[in-house]
């Protein structure tokens, strides 16, 4: 089926910019898991998704998509780049969602556009730029209030799109924790990839312990 592919979750794992590399064993099970949950969740609350359904423990069956090459981080709390990046201290959370583009290119580390960069090379269009920031915020308060209950914060993450055969815009790549942060609500715990970026240690348990919460809650 041309209209569908195949997506195999690996337990390799990178971090700046493929700088830093290691491999863990489950991983790409736990990711499987819960990117599939979430996807499911989000494709329920009318979120247009790539998400067909879960084939075992590290495949998903997705539709083929055209993905645009942006990606769109959205913030809640202030960490990670934007703080390097501008000085800011760590921990605010922002008066509103944040959105920020970046050009999905290896060879450059994915650097920082503004609109009128995406818009004016031809990498989105403004209709489509308008749905995409829509769907991101919407994602954003759908997931922000899925893991409350949770004891669980987001505090960012980052969301890829692409367009299907027929042009609809889809939702696509995957929601883990290698691509959101959570924060525990009560103990500030980092149960994501910041484990991995900032030797924090017990990578995996992490990622266990995101799925426990949202197994539970399923
Ligand atoms: N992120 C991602 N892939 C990237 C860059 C960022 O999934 O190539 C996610 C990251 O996990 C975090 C959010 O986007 O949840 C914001 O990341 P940030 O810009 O702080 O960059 P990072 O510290 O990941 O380099």
């Amino acid at each position: 089926d041309p209209s569908a592919y195949l997506v195999e979750y690996k337990n390799s794992l990178t971090a700046f910019n493929a700088a830093k590399k290691d491999t863990i064993e489950g991983k790409g099970r736990l990711n499987n898991l819960i990117s599939s949950a979430l996807f499911e969740f989000l494709g329920g609350k009318g979120i247009p998704t790539h998400f067909i359904r879960r084939i075992d423990d590290t495949h998903q069956l997705v539709r083929s998509v055209k993905i645009v090459p942006i990606e769109v981080v959205v913030r809640n709390i202030t960490t990670g780049t934007l703080c390097r990046r501008l000085g800011v201290k760590e921990g605010i959370r922002l008066p509103r969602p944040l959105i920020e583009l970046c050009l999905k290119d290896d060879a450059l580390g994915d650097p920082l556009i503004t609109e009128d960069h995406a818009l004016l090379f031809g990498w989105t269009t403004t209709e489509q730029l308008q749905k995409i920031k829509e769907i991101a915020l919407k994602v954003n308060s759908l997931l922000s209030e899925y893991f409350l209950p949770l004891g669980i914060v987001l505090v960012d993450f980052k969301l890829e799109f692409g367009t299907d055969g027929e042009g609809n815009l889809l939702l696509a790549d995957e929601i883990s924790p290698d691509t959101c942060r959570f924060w525990d609500r009560d103990t500030n715990d980092r149960l994501d990839k910041d484990r991995f970026r900032k030797d924090l240690g017990n990578v995996l348990g992490a990622y266990e312990e995101i799925w426990r919460r949202i197994s539970g809650k399923r």
